[in-house]
């Protein structure tokens, strides 16, 4: 199941022009069957050098990488939860995802209307948190009277922790705060977790700013009033962004990247970030002649990462063979690896690493 990320933000941020750049942007994407599931939802292999190069090394007879589905809601306006501009029906959209991209207009373009008026990138900021909270609220205050009749009834009820949360949650968001800063417990955020809480899902602010000439190239800079906002905040350009994507070969987005002075596509920090926020980790199977990238959250014991790839494997996991990408790549084969000494046998508890490559040993 590919990660889900949805973008929001004001009409006129860039959103379109990010979502294509993304989207159209991944020349593996195609690996994916679900890639055109509908005009506002795309999905995006997760460039990945390491998985190049195995099987370079590994020459298997097919190679998946890992994926994002990335999910545009159509631009939100102040009073969206209340249904101003069919705002929550589109928000409805993004219940479901894992994590959000906030984009938020920092270019000035004269030509393209701001919505608000001036640019203001965190009083922009502001209203969509404001949406997301309003919109929330709603949810749990449509769902506190069910419950509490409920838990009247039955003062055992087993959704009890489900409704004090639920009680919790709401004076927090009346407060106007977001549901993500709420200290809440594990056991508390996996009582709630259901109701796909916009406000709790973690956020990655994108700054899509206008280019800077610096010297020889260009310059991406954070406004100020951004910093604020902390560390996950990314600086993209996006029309940049969409003319690479628009470049035939990779070879000439190469040269662009070049002559624009930057290292690498703005897209591919996007991914990136998008995977170091929210902890995910990429490990490696390779078996019948299939070699396949998995995302996993870090910390995860690899039985239970082995439940994800089929419930048989975790269920009737033995013990697994580990390696290091690096390892594998460096002795050319798995046999040459076993020869080597370098393959180590795992029980049920390791703790998969970023980079491993894995073949799990189960009775069926
Ligand atoms: P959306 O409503 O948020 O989806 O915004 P669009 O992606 O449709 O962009 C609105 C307009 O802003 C389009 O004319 C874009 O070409 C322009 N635009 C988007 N990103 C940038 C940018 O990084 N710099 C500049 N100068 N214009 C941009």
């Amino acid at each position: 199941m590919a990660l889900t990320v949805g973008l929001v933000g004001l009409p006129n941020v860039g959103k379109s022009t990010l979502f294509n750049a993304l989207t159209q942007g991944s020349a593996e994407a195609s690996a994916y069957p679900f890639c055109t599931i509908d005009p506002n939802v795309g999905i995006v292999a997760v460039p990945d050098e390491r998985l190049t190069q195995l099987q370079a090394v590994l020459a298997p007879n097919s190679c998946t990488p890992t994926a994002i589905q990335f999910t545009d809601v159509a631009g939100l306006v102040r009073g969206a939860s209340r249904g101003e501009g069919s705002g929550n029906q589109f928000l409805a959209d993004v219940r479901n995802a894992d994590a959000l991209l906030h984009v938020v207009r920092c270019f000035g373009n004269p030509s393209v209307a701001h919505v608000d008026g001036s640019l203001d990138p965190l009083r922009d900021v502001g209203v969509i948190e404001d949406e997301l909270i309003l919109a929330d609220l709603e949810v749990i205050d449509d769902e506190l009277p069910k419950l509490d009749k409920l838990v009247r009834t039955d003062p055992r009820s087993p959704r009890r922790t489900e409704f004090e949360t639920l009680q919790t949650l709401s004076a927090y968001l009346a407060d106007g705060r977001p549901a993500r800063e709420c200290n809440l417990s594990p056991e508390q955020a996996a009582s709630s977790a259901s109701y796909g809480l916009l406000s709790a899902m973690p956020v990655l602010f994108v700054a899509n700013v206008d280019e800077q000439a610096d010297g020889g190239g260009v310059a991406y800079q954070c406004p100020d009033e951004l910093q604020s906002l902390g560390a996950d905040v990314l600086v993209i350009a996006a029309e940049i962004e969409a003319e690479i994507v628009s470049l035939a070969t990779p070879q000439e987005q190469e040269e662009f990247l070049m002559a624009m002075g930057l290292q690498e596509r703005g897209i591919d920090r996007l991914i990136r970030s998008a995977y170091s926020m929210l902890g995910l980790i990429t490990f490696y199977t390779f078996a019948n002649e299939k070699l396949q990238a998995w995302q996993l959250p870090r910390s995860t014991a690899v039985a239970q990462a082995a439940g994800r790839i089929h419930t048989d494997m975790g269920k009737g996991f033995i013990r697994a063979e580990v390696a290091g990408a690096a390892d594998l790549i460096d002795a050319g084969s798995w046999t040459a690896l076993k020869s080597q000494g370098r393959l180590r046998t795992e029980g049920r508890t390791y703790h998969v690493e970023d980079g491993d490559v894995i073949q799990v040993l189960f009775k069926v």
